[in-house]
Formats: structure tokens, C-alpha cells, sequence
């Protein structure tokens, strides 16, 4: 380790979900917290907080949130069309309060 922050852990070669870390990096004010170049499964690059790898919170450039969110919305169809079939199979017409 070179010098410079006591608490920055090298973060270089590890993977987390679908990141591999590259390298650091540096931004022109140091005031940030250390921030890592990532490669993606898809192909994009990331640049990630260290914090946020390690905590999990981030796995992907995004693309697995949107893939995580389009696999809910389509089980979300499914569930209502199940649904929709049983309300169609116990009550006919439309349901008066
Ligand atoms: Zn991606």
C-alpha cells in the first residue's frame, strides 16, 4: 500500500455481482469518498464507491436493476392475470359495494 489514506482498502482485481474493479478512481477534489473504475458484465464502465461495493448496494452499472425490475413487473403480469382468472371463474359481472 502507498501512502495516503489510512482507511482506503484496495479494492483492485475483486469482483462484486457483475463488477470487476479496475483500478482507482481519482477525482480532482479529494473530498469525495474513494470512488472505483468498474467493468461490467454488459460491457459498461461503473464508477462505484468503495462504501457501496462492499456494502452490496452496488452489483452492477445498473443493468441488473433494470433486469431485477423487469423480472418483477413481468411476474407482477403473470400474478394479475392469475387473478384476473379466478375473479372471472367465482363471480360474474362486475362486483357492487
Ligand atoms: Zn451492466
Amino acid at each position: 500500500m502507498r501512502g495516503g489514506s489510512r482507511t482506503l482498502i484496495d479494492l483492485t482485481g475483486q469482483t462484486f455481482g457483475r463488477l470487476y474493479v479496475v483500478d482507482r478512481y481519482d477525482t480532482p477534489e479529494m473530498k469525495s469518498r474513494p470512488l472505483w473504475r468498474c467493468f461490467c458484465d454488459c460491457g459498461r464502465v461503473a464508477i462505484v464507491e468503495g462504501q457501496n461495493l462492499r456494502a452490496g448496494m452496488t452489483r452492477s452499472c445498473g443493468c441488473l436493476r433494470t433486469d431485477v425490475l423487469r423480472e418483477n413487473a413481468k411476474r407482477r403480469k403473470e400474478k394479475n392475470r392469475e387473478r384476473n382468472n379466478n375473479l372471472a371463474d367465482d363471480k360474474r359481472g362486475p362486483v357492487l359495494p
